[in-house]
């Protein structure tokens, strides 16, 4: 979708807006942040588990130049209203509307005593908002780069995630897992990121040469509005369930979900309520479906791969119900076609986007194919791009 040609228009675009508002402010510094998609892994993340996500070719762009005091004034061309804000007692502010997410990393780094520079920054992106592909990361993660650099500090990369998160959970309030800001941070062109999200660990595959495989994404174009508190509400249930299990099983120590292997959790599946049990089950099964996902890769195995991505998506709408009627009519578009090896909801869910993995030379009418399925149901014109996998986030030499 994006090539070096259009990137370096929207970069020349962007750069011109910020002499626009901020007039001639110093050197311009540009970094980019891509979106992402999990191929497999979905709600494991916050509960130590599997996932094997990869950063994707739409991105969110940011031209900044310091300033001499420590305000922020932020813009971005998505939205019509500029925002400043003081650094010193940063808060959540309903008015501050989507600057929310990029002052929670600045409010993240200040926390771990990160003295920032205020900052004229003015963003753009061409993720979708709302679809399921982590715009919200993307600016988290962004917002924490370009900080860093006007600061002129370094930090381990693996803190970007973590305090990105910890601005996401502390000053957002949404009990989200780490997943998103990592493959953010730590993607790379061409592969897929397999990562523990209890330890941190992580080992790039190679995925997807677009020689043999097209990833195409399917944005339902909906967006339901409980999805924050149903998420939240999942996290609840998942740590009711560990509470239970680990009591059942006579160990405090186990420390997530995902600590407690499929055996175990059969024997134990009858003393949880049942709509426990079931969230407990897709957890705990769906760390097993990203171990085997990553050796189907491994082996170049697509067709097996493709069965695993169905066998998520229907343990998270029936087991997990973060599904909706529109993403299961998407997915079920797609897999009409012989051509689709495997598909699934991509995210959180609750609305947003599927992914469908496909044979390279019949992505395009897979996607006809699924574009005419998708309206007839739903009265609902959907979005579809087939996704290249790209690097995590980066300044840009411009
Ligand atoms: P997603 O599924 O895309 O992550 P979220 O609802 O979690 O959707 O996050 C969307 C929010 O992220 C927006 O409301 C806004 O606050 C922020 N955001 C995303 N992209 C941009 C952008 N280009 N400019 C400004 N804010 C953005
Ligand atoms: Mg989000």
């Amino acid at each position: 979708m994006a090539t070096a040609d259009s990137l370096q228009a929207r970069i020349d675009a962007l750069k011109q807006e910020h002499r626009r508002l901020f007039g001639d402010a110093g050197t311009i510094q540009v970094f980019n942040a891509p979106g992402r998609i999990n191929i497999i892994g979905e709600h494991t993340d916050y509960n130590g588990g599997y996932v094997l996500p990869a950063a994707i070719d739409i991105s969110i762009l940011a031209a900044a130049t310091l300033r001499n005091d420590r305000q922020l004034h932020l813009k971005s061309q998505n939205f019509p209203d500029k925002v400043a804000a003081l650094l010193d007692g940063l808060t959540f502010s309903e008015q501050r509307s989507w600057a929310n997410f990029p002052l929670s990393a600045a409010w993240a780094l200040e926390k771990h005593g990160i003295r920032l520079p205020g900052a004229d920054i003015v963003f753009q992106g061409d993720i979708p908002l709302g679809s399921g592909l982590s715009s919200s990361a993307a600016i988290e993660v962004l917002m924490m780069k370009t900080m860093l650099a006007l600061a002129g500090r370094t930090i381990d990369k693996t803190l970007i995630p973590v305090y990105c998160r910890e601005g996401e959970n502390g000053f957002i309030g949404v009990k989200s897992g780490i997943m998103d800001q990592f493959i953010i941070t730590f993607g790379r062109e061409n592969n897929a990121l397999f990562l523990n999200c209890e330890t941190l660990e992580h080992r790039l595959i190679p995925f997807c040469n677009a020689d043999t495989a097209a990833v195409i994404v399917g944005n339902t174009k909906v967006k339901r509005e409980l999805a924050k508190s149903a998420y939240n509400q999942r996290v609840e249930e998942c740590a009711e369930g560990l509470r239970i299990l680990r009591s059942r099983i006579g160990r405090n120590d186990i420390p997530s979900l995902s600590g407690i292997d499929r055996e175990e959790f059969d024997r134990c599946r009858s003393s949880l309520p049942d709509l426990i049990a079931r969230r407990c089950e897709h957890v705990i099964y769906e760390n097993e479906r990203v171990i085997k996902a990553v050796d189907a890769l491994e082996k170049g195995d697509l067709k097996t791969l493709g069965k695993l991505l169905v066998a998520s998506h229907t343990s998270l709408k029936e087991l997990y119900e973060v599904s909706c009627r529109e993403l299961d009519c998407m997915v079920e578009a797609f897999l009409q076609s012989g051509d689709v090896y495997g598909a699934r909801m991509t995210g959180a869910g609750f609305g947003g986007s599927a992914i469908a993995l496909a044979k390279a030379d019949g992505a395009a009418d897979v996607i006809k194919n699924a574009q005419k399925v998708y309206e007839e149901r739903t009265g609902i014109n959907g979005e579809f791009y087939i996704c290249r996998i790209a690097d995590g986030a980066r300044e840009l030499s411009v």
